[in-house]
């Protein structure tokens, strides 16, 4: 959004380093990333709750022109949710957009007042920023259309590139001198899983079933780790992963979890239902939901819930799986992207492994809605990937209580398994 304004391009906000600049760490897709501005097709500006910090908000209330104030306090409205307090956010017109946006797509605050006059979250989408030291991570909100158009059209898209002291990647005690301690993994520790994964899945030489064989092996480890007792399984993890990288034989990884449709679809079928009512922020996705699971809606047993795999596993070797094999990027993209997206890996090790499960749920709800579109209209596949990709990104971004009760509903059942998350990316 931080963009809109009178056609300026702005880039990834990198700060240029000064002798105590922290280093950044972003994808390449947001290193030098600039939004389409008025040529967005579906501005971010549309159908979210576009929360105003508090400063912002006062700043506006007190412009000292009594017009503009008049005009950008109409803009503001409060929000009262229950058991919540109380937020304020922009207010939409009866086309789902900002009231500032302009009708030719710009944004008429960075227009008229200039970048420094938006609203915190409008300057700072899409990017999601971690980190807190000298070394910070930067990457972009899948709910951009062109984060989504770079991360499934270009092969190098998530090739990561540093600004600043690379030293402090190997800094041998951690960021700043000080070792990480504590439960959750330090920003040097995150950096170099990030780093690992980022290039497990870049390795578009290799069969997409063998990387996401090391990929649920690197998880289903991580989620073992207690940092508390032992922070030197997590390099060793880290190490482990890389050496196996570099192997010749990883191909061999091929056949450890099979494709197994039959596993994953009934899985997603709650979160597809759950899709269904979200017609009213992404009808588009709402209709395809529906017009996949109609024959199930109808009967819900357990004969159609088996032709709703078979149907599904063969429009997908038909339709989709002929389309990723053309370009061999796209699977490692669109999925560390999503990891990414999560910010994958914060937090504890337990919180990076449920970022993980959010990615595979992510780009398993993907594969079936761009199934459903491919098929259901006559958009052509680049079309209907890039759309679903943000669209799908747009939802979870409002919703992420639907991803965290498809993981407790997963947990109650037992199911939450390595050869389940192997089976949602494969
Ligand atoms: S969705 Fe992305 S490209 Fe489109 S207007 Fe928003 S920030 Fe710019």
């Amino acid at each position: 959004m931080n963009a809109h304004a009178a056609g300026v391009r702005t880039h990834g906000g990198v700060r240029r380093p000064g002798p105590a600049a922290p280093t950044w760490i972003q994808p390449r897709y947001m290193a030098d990333f600039a939004c389409l501005a008025d040529a967005c097709p579906n501005t971010c500006c549309k159908g979210w709750t576009i929360e105003v910090d508090p400063g912002t908000a006062e700043r506006w209330r007190r412009h000292a022109d009594p017009a503009h104030r008049a005009r950008l306090t109409t803009a503001l409205v409060e929000r009262r949710d229950p058991g919540a307090p109380v937020r304020t956010v922009m207010r939409l017109g009866s086309n789902g957009c900002c009231t500032l946006l302009r009708e030719d797509g710009l944004c008429s605050v960075h227009a008229e007042f200039g970048e420094d006059w938006l609203a915190e979250s409008c300057r700072n989408y899409p990017r999601l920023e971690t980190g807190t030291g000298s070394l910070r991570h930067r990457a972009g909100s899948i709910g951009c259309v062109e984060v989504a158009r770079r991360v499934l059209g270009e092969p190098d898209a998530l090739t990561e590139a540093s600004e600043g002291d690379p030293l402090v990647m190997l800094a041998p005690v951690g960021i700043d001198g000080i070792p990480a301690r504590g439960p959750a993994i330090g920003d040097q520790e995150a950096a170099w899983l990030r780093s690992v994964v980022l290039r497990l899945f870049g390795r578009h030489d290799l069969p997409w079933s063998a990387r996401v064989a090391l990929f649920t092996i690197t998880i289903e480890d991580l989620g073992r780790i207690d940092l508390v007792r032992s922070r030197r399984r997590l390099l060793d993890l880290v190490l482990r992963t890389e050496s196996v990288l570099r192997r010749p034989e990883l191909a061999g990884f091929d056949g450890i979890f099979p494709a197994e449709p039959e596993r994953v679809v009934p899985t997603l079928v709650p979160i597809v239902r759950v899709l269904l009512e979200v017609g009213r922020s992404d009808a588009p996705i709402a209709e395809t939901a529906r017009a996949l699971t109609v024959s199930f809606e109808s009967a819900g047993d357990a004969t159609s819930l088996g032709s709703l795999v078979e149907n599904l596993a063969s429009a997908s070797r038909k339709g989709l799986e002929p389309e990723l094999d053309a370009r061999p990027h796209l699977r490692g993209n669109l999925v560390a992207a999503a990891l990414l997206h999560e910010r994958f890996p914060v937090g504890r090790p337990s919180t990076a492994v449920d970022a993980a499960w959010n990615a595979a749920l992510f780009w398993a709800l993907w594969k079936l809605l761009v199934c459903g579109v491919v098929f259901l209209s006559d958009k052509p596949f680049e079309t209907a990937a890039v759309e679903v990709a943000y669209r799908l990104g747009r939802i979870f971004a409002h919703w992420p209580a639907a991803q965290s009760a498809l993981r407790r509903d997963l947990d109650r059942r037992g199911v939450r398994t390595s050869a389940l998350l192997a089976a949602l990316l494969r």
